[in-house]
């Protein structure tokens, strides 16, 4: 059974996969940085970014502003409607078709262009590739996501040089709102080597060639991140909108519904049903994994970003993650059939990838997580309202038997 230290305020232990401290007072190091929100000067911070995004307006008004990498849902709405009505930039939009589209997410990426009326671009790598890095970064890391990593973070990059257009704007460094491993002030930049290491598990699309053999040149280019002297040409760089303006989703979130319609749906292994709403697997598979090579999941982390905001207090946030954890995850037979393997064959590969050290067995060889003491049978059915979350659209995905692989059909 893990025994590392756990955060005496969020749930995070020091074996958090992105690097965790927790300093003499018992509280983690995302925590302390999270307490920089309600200290720093978010007004005199956001002049700073207009003084930082000043330089890369297009005065000519023919050409993009901007790149802002974008999908069916994670903050776009909010990162868009900052960039182009609050910052009053011209943003060229950037996505990376995941495959394992939701009608929803289809839906909210299509509302997304027209309401701001943006252009955008959309990298569609050819199935066939996809599915056999797939297939290899199950079998060797456990990720079912590395090919949707490694895509969304290569491919607005790609963008950049290809239009010549040098500013990158993302939302939040997920480093910095889980672990603190920076402070907002640092202001850290995108940059190859945190994509590697924690984006994409340290390993790079030529890695997988030198490793694999079932994989060659011809599958793996599109991923491959622009070499330094490209990038320099361009004079490409890529901020966090997160270190600006005060972070929150779940404010951000609701404010998109109510103004511009993004639209979301329940899950069954988190309460939270704003973020992951385009994917059937980011809540599903990729969460299975993540708990069992992790020993947490998804809920986890957005159990303690309440407890940061103040909106959940750390008795409950320990209910609810053994409650959501404990869910079976949803949607493998659709995975199973887009990559043409069986029930067995998954089970056998999730198996070789759980960590024995994170879970313990009882006498029946069921396993038992750190958590289980926590399990609550009067936790109310619907826990999503109860926290405030609100699911807009009655979408069941259950009723979609496949992946939309690409999406069209909407206006
Ligand atoms: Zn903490």
């Amino acid at each position: 059974m893990n025994t590392s230290l756990t955060c005496k305020r969020c749930l995070y232990t020091e074996s958090h996969p992105l690097g965790l401290v927790i300093d003499d007072d018992g509280i983690c190091s995302g925590c302390r940085t999270h307490e920089e929100k309600d200290s720093l000067d978010w007004e005199s911070r956001w002049r700073k970014l207009k003084e930082i995004v000043s330089p890369y307006r297009c005065l000519s008004g023919i050409s993009y502003d901007c790149i802002v990498p974008v999908s069916g849902a994670q903050d776009s709405y909010f990162i868009v409607d900052l960039v182009k009505n609050k910052l009053g930039l011209n943003p060229l939009l950037v996505t990376y078709n995941k495959y394992f589209n939701t009608s929803l997410g289809i839906r909210n990426l299509a509302n997304l262009r027209i309401k701001f009326d943006c252009d955008i671009v959309i990298q569609n790598v050819n199935p066939h590739s996809v599915k056999k890095i797939t297939r290899t970064t199950l079998r060797e890391f456990g990720s079912v996501y590395w090919p949707c990593l490694a895509g969304q973070t290569a491919f607005p990059v790609q963008t950049a040089v290809r239009y010549g257009v040098p500013l990158i704007i993302w939302g939040a460094h997920q480093g910095l709102e889980q672990v603190g491993m920076f402070s907002h002030e640092h202001e850290v930049e995108m940059t190859r080597r945190y994509r590697k290491d924690h984006d994409l598990l340290g390993k790079e699309a030529d890695d997988l060639l030198s490793i694999f053999d079932t994989l060659n040149e011809d599958d793996i280019w599109q991923y491959r991140y622009p070499d330094d002297a490209s990038l320099s040409q361009i004079g490409v760089r890529g901020i966090y909108l997160g270190n600006y303006v005060r972070w929150d989703p779940k404010a951000q979130h609701e404010a998109m519904i109510k103004q511009y319609d993004y639209q979301t749906a329940s899950f069954v292994r988190t309460f939270d049903c704003y973020d992951y709403v385009d994917c059937f697997n980011y809540m599903g598979l990729h969460d299975l994994l993540k708990y069992y090579k992790h020993g947490y999941s998804k809920v986890t982390d957005h159990a303690c970003r309440e407890i940061r905001h103040g909106r959940l207090d750390r008795g409950r946030a320990q209910e609810l993650v053994a409650h959501f954890e404990k869910n079976p995850a949803p949607h493998l037979e659709k995975f199973q059939d887009w990559l043409g393997m069986d029930q067995r064959g998954l089970q056998f590969i999730l198996d070789q990838h759980r960590n024995p050290a994170l879970f313990t067995q009882d006498r029946t060889g069921k396993s038992i997580s750190r958590n289980d003491a926590f399990l609550n049978k009067a936790l109310p059915e619907a826990i999503t309202e109860v926290m405030g979350f609100e699911a807009t659209s009655s979408l069941d995905y259950a009723d979609e038997d496949r992946y939309i692989t690409i999406g069209k059909g909407h206006p």
